[in-house]
């Protein structure tokens, strides 16, 4: 693609590296984002090298090597004061979507002094491509908002790359059992080899029955990521008194709640999209290996393959595949 110029003194222009696919960008395909108009190149998650920088930008300069954040954030407005970058009124989830993304040669990235963070010294790029976006949702998304505790029964409903996210930070906070539930065996199988206490593959069994049957009253954290209406419904029926539902899930349609049942039950309802305020947080535990995010990567193509990398990610299940590399090279 042709490589985009500076618009503004605060924007700089990044030569990327490495990308990866998101569901979202699947949904984009499918029409299910309408804002994003015909032609966008799409993307929100990346590592590259700044190539050029507009004058205002204080942080970056030519050569640096840079995550780039899925959430676009200028500091200054109200939101951002508030580290909700996600809803930052000149920012937000922009990148493919509503300005050209990642999945290209070079991108222009808006507030760049906000929305890039440094590569560590040394640093596994792979890895930190899970740092623009899976990660920090899995994280303050379900992990928490979920307040996580340790000793705590947690339970996370879709073993996608998101919920594999909140899956690893969760064992940040140590608690006692971990429940994955999805309907995909592959992915049960990769859960177990990330931490996973327990799965339940709700394709087969019961997952409510089940989690009520071994637990005395419940889970203290459920974590909805998959997005529909049944797995809504389970964390409903799952949470015991005083706990915690984490909506991490992107819904189409409403869901029922059971506030009837509910309101006694003393429990936390959140919602959210990504804030990415905990980016440099994640970076240290990266480079402490304490978080190993590139276990998340089951395949690696080329700029120059990247219909072969949409449809295996596209065909996930089919392919075994979580998240996938894109390298520009
Ligand atoms: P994904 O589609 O890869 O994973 C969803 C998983 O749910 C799959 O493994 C699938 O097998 C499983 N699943 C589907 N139906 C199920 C059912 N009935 N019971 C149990 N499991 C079921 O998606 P992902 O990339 O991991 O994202 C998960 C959700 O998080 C999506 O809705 C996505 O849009 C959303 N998301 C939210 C944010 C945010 O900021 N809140 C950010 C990114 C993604
Ligand atoms: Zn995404
Ligand atoms: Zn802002």
């Amino acid at each position: 693609m042709p490589v985009p110029r500076l618009s503004a003194p605060t924007d700089a222009i990044v030569k990327i590296t490495k990308t990866t696919i998101c569901g979202t960008d699947l949904h984009i395909l499918k029409g299910d984002v309408p804002a994003v108009s015909p032609g966008r190149i799409l993307g929100h998650e990346g590592v590259g090298v700044v190539e050029q920088v507009g004058d205002a930008v204080k942080g970056f300069k030519k050569g640096d090597h840079v995550l780039i954040s899925c959430i676009t954030s200028c500091g200054k407005c109200e939101y951002c004061k508030k580290q909700m970058y996600s809803h930052c009124e000149d920012g937000g989830w922009i990148l493919g979507h509503l300005i050209d993304g990642t999945q290209a040669e070079y991108i222009r990235i808006p507030h760049a002094d906000n929305s890039l963070y440094h590569v560590p010294e040394g640093a596994d790029e792979e890895a930190l491509v899970m740092l623009s976006d899976i990660l920090p949702t899995g994280f303050e998304i379900g992990v928490l908002y979920g307040a996580v505790k340790p000793g705590d029964t947690v339970a996370i409903v879709g073993a996608g790359p998101v919920g594999m996210s909140a899956l690893l930070t969760a064992q940040f906070y140590s608690p006692s059992r971990l429940i994955m539930i999805d309907l995909d065996p592959a992915r049960l199988e990769f859960a177990k080899k990330f931490g996973a206490t327990e799965v339940i593959d709700s394709s087969k069994t019961n997952a409510v029955e089940a989690i009520l049957g071994s637990t005395k009253d419940g889970v203290d954290v459920a974590i909805e990521a998959v997005g529909i209406g049944p797995t809504f419904d389970a964390c409903q029926s799952i949470v015991r008194p005083g706990g915690h539902i984490a909506n991490v899930g992107v819904h189409g349609k409403s869901v029922d709640l059971q506030i009837q049942k509910l309101w006694i039950q003393n429990i936390t309802l959140t919602t959210g999209l990504v804030n990415t305020n905990t980016t440099p947080m994640l970076i240290k535990t990266l480079q402490s290996e304490m978080l190993q995010p590139q276990q998340l990567i089951t395949h690696r193509f080329t700029f120059d393959e990247f219909p072969k990398a949409y449809e295996v990610f596209g065909n996930a299940a089919k392919e075994k595949a979580l998240k996938v590399i894109v390298a520009n090279r």
